[in-house]
């Protein structure tokens, strides 16, 4: 027989729990913080915006969360993900690694999004609530969010920053096709819109002021909700089935991951991978290097500063200590979309500032050349986003081809690329361009984030 290309799981293999970093690290991360009194937000402070399960899911310390049967019911429909091996990719760069990579391109929205977007949905529908809000870049999350309501008979309204609204009409479609309501974002449907409006009528959008937006729609209806795909602790949390997945799939293949490479937005799909893995060295099992790769033009972990900043560019968010570029800080229009946010996750932060990880970043024509390399081997166009990491894993393979080291890489390719050929037009007509490391602005916008006394 061949060598195996594919590791799958049967539906009784399905991890039933997600699991919860916080209970094994070292220290707790620092909490959220009420931004009028500067004391710790209590779940309170949270309930306008999120139902109550969910909060409690924030700030739980318990290590496993039972994943409801419905949720379950769900994720089968796409669950368990491959993992495959890389073996043409690897024969292609001539390399002694072996190069893992867990697939969630086969989910309804082509990415990993609705692990976490099924029980948002789920936990909102059980608690009464009418409609969700939501705010979405290149157009992942606003499909997965889209795809779930449907699923628990929720309505769904989302604001798509404007730049993608216009550049990418297919994602629009495909969230109008699982029944929601887009608007371009900033809009003319919120106070704060407007304001932006008045000012700027050609503003085109960033992922901070579309939160605004749909933070600010949710707010005033006990009914409606507000949902957000990434950053948070329960959204990693329930990102953590890949990875769970990936431990056992590892298992099977009989090998150990050396490294483990995923790409970085708000940090969702990288904690989702590699937090049971973390999970693993803490308890001495094995003892994978785990590394974050972001955009060279929106470098919150390898350039930003850790400190208390706001969530979303109007500043209404709690705030959260985190590796921040300035709430106010607007990326330039790189095509990965998903990767265009000023902040990281609170806890990916703490998890880099104790050591348990590391970072780079990586210049998007470097990603791309990734990312056609790997279509032409693997098979899969990879979205924008998972090219960081492609690109880091490959860079890693040929510096094994050096060394004849046999690493096992273990990479995130957190979805599929079918919508985002605009992008890789631009890359072959030779139109794609690297920017600059964006200092001044992000010194501009890092001299308003908030004060606050250690
Ligand atoms: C949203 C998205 C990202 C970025 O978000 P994370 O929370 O960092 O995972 C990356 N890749 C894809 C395909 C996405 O849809």
């Amino acid at each position: 027989m061949s060598a195996p290309l594919r590791y799958l799981l049967s539906d009784d293999e399905m991890p039933t729990t997600w699991y919860n970093l916080v209970a094994d690290l070292p220290e707790p991360p620092p909490p959220a913080l009420h931004p009028g009194t500067l004391e710790p937000a209590g779940p309170d402070d949270f309930a306008p915006l999120f139902p109550m399960e969910l909060i409690m899911q924030e700030v739980t310390t318990d290590r496993y969360v039972d994943i409801p049967g419905e949720v379950l019911d769900v994720y089968r429909l796409w669950r368990a993900t491959p993992l495959h091996r890389a073996r043409r990719l690897e024969a292609a760069l001539g390399t002694p690694a072996r190069i893992y990579y867990k697939y969630e391109g086969t989910s309804p929205a082509g990415s990993h999004k609705p692990n976490t977007a099924v029980p948002q949905a789920y936990y909102n529908a059980a608690a009464g609530v009418r409609k969700l809000t939501t705010e979405t870049g290149a157009g992942q999350w606003g499909t997965a969010l889209a795809f779930a309501c449907q699923m628990f008979g929720l309505e769904c309204e989302v604001w798509q920053v404007r730049a993608s609204y216009d550049q990418k009409p297919y994602r629009r479609a495909m969230m109008q096709a699982f029944g929601a309501t887009v608007h371009p974002s900033p809009s003319e449907v919120t106070e704060y819109g407007r304001s932006l409006l008045a000012a700027d009528p050609d503003n085109p959008g960033s992922l901070g002021i579309a939160i605004s937006e749909a933070v600010e729609v949710a707010a005033q209806d006990p009914e409606i909700r507000y949902a957000l795909g990434s950053v948070l602790n329960h959204v990693l949390m329930h990102q953590t089935v890949i990875g769970e997945e990936a431990l056992l799939q590892m298992a099977k293949a009989g090998d150990t991951p050396d490294l483990i490479i995923g790409c970085t937005g708000g940090g969702s799909n990288f904690a989702g991978l590699s937090f049971p893995f973390i999970r693993e060295k803490l308890a001495g099992r094995m003892s994978p290097v785990v590394r974050a790769v972001e955009p060279a033009a929106c470098p919150s972990l390898t350039r930003g500063v850790y400190a208390y900043d706001f969530g979303d560019t109007a500043g209404t968010t709690p705030l959260m200590k985190m590796h921040t570029l300035g709430h106010d800080f607007i990326p330039d229009p790189i095509h990965a979309g998903g990767l265009r946010y000023h902040g990281m996750s609170p806890l990916i932060s703490h998890v880099y500032e104790l050591g348990l990880i590391e970072a780079e970043a990586i210049n998007q024509t470097d990603c791309f050349a990734a990312g056609v390399q790997f279509a032409r081997t693997e098979g899969i166009v990879p979205a924008p986003e998972p090219t960081h990491a492609l690109a880091a894993t490959i860079a890693e393979a040929l510096a094994c081809r050096e060394t004849g080291e046999e690493k096992v890489i273990l990479t995130a390719l957190c979805g599929h690329g079918m919508l985002d050929m605009a992008a890789y037009d631009r890359y072959f007509e030779g139109g794609m361009v690297d920017y600059e490391y964006p200092a001044e602005q992000v010194a501009a916008a890092l001299s308003r984030i908030p004060q606050v006394p250690a």
